[in-house]
């Protein structure tokens, strides 16, 4: 295995020299674009990693399905999905179009921006500090790693310039959709955003999510099995954004990329994947990423299809 992923990152480096890191959030574009890294979380417990995968990146829109799950644990599915829509975006992630024109203002689902920054705000907690440590804990629980942080420089850089992801906020309190302080629920979503993981903590998740809701490395169930269902059935229609479609065609497994170059994936029953590579395509998903996760999934037949 591990030759094997070896080879797949030393083929796939070419690709690293196409796309571009993300520039919108400053601090971003600071991250090194040649970096490309896998690992891999088996159900049985082993981990296989190749090229840069104890880097350290920002999570970025990974950090959804870690909000969506906790939503669903703290209102039930009708709920959440009251709030915010399930079905596949054809507009960027950062659209704002949707929600004026389709389904009575609700984001469309709850991996855009918009829809995730409605789903954190369901979250639990006496105040946005409480509700920010307990993303911070249950991602470190999924994760089976203590130790994971905030990148403080692009929490602060992404605060500083995050105006669209306020536009869209403000939008969804002008329409109801969203309730509570405007500013306190961007900043957790800002600090979830800019927590620093590596690709094997990132395994590990897709792990989870593999094994239906248990942690293999402790045999504890951390969600209840429908909703790590949920969860995977959104990555697959909508975790790659409106790039979802080919996603599933070309590699064939429920998948959530972030801007920060990282994309988590789950084999179903099989095992958890995560790969880095900070240049991104213009759908701003990891161009590279996406090649080694092609390679990946031809060569050990992933796709669920
Ligand atoms: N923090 C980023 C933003 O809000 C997350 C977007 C992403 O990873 N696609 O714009």
């Amino acid at each position: 295995m591990n030759r094997l992923l070896n080879s797949i990152i030393e083929n796939n480096r070419k690709w690293t020299k196409e796309g571009q890191v993300a520039s919108y959030i400053p601090e971003l574009s600071k991250v090194d674009s040649n970096l490309l890294g896998i690992c891999i979380s088996t159900l049985g417990g082993e981990e296989h990693c190749a090229g840069d995968s104890d880097t350290k990146f920002t999570i970025q829109s990974i950090s959804k399905i870690v909000t969506l799950m906790l939503a669903i644990l703290d209102n039930g599915k009708d709920y959440v999905f009251s709030k915010v829509g399930m079905e596949p975006t054809d507009t960027s992630f950062n659209s704002i179009v949707n929600l004026e024109i389709k389904d009575a203002h609700k984001p469309i689902n709850p991996m855009i921006n918009a829809g995730a920054i409605a789903t954190v705000s369901m979250i639990a907690g006496k105040d946005s500090e409480e509700v920010f440590e307990r993303i911070l804990k249950f991602t470190r629980k999924i994760s089976n790693n203590p130790n994971i942080g905030i990148n403080d420089s692009v929490y602060k850089s992404e605060k500083e310039t995050g105006d669209r992801n306020r536009a869209l906020a403000y939008f969804m309190k002008g329409t109801g959709v969203l309730d509570g302080n405007v500013e306190e629920i961007l900043n957790v979503y800002f600090k979830q955003c800019s927590i620093e993981v590596t690709c094997r903590d990132l395994a590990r998740i897709g792990a989870m999510l593999a094994n239906d809701g248990i942690m293999p490395w402790s045999g504890e169930r951390v969600v209840p099995r429908d909703v790590a269902r949920i969860v995977k059935t959104i990555m697959v229609t909508c975790g790659m954004y409106d790039a979802s479609g080919k996603f599933a065609v070309q590699i064939g497994v429920p998948a959530k990329s972030g801007v920060g170059g990282g994309i988590l994936a789950c084999v179903p029953r099989r095992m958890g994947v995560a790969v880095l590579g900070p240049a991104l395509d213009e759908k701003g998903n990891s161009l590279a990423g996406i090649k080694v996760m092609e390679e990946l999934s031809k060569q050990l037949d992933l796709s669920i299809f």
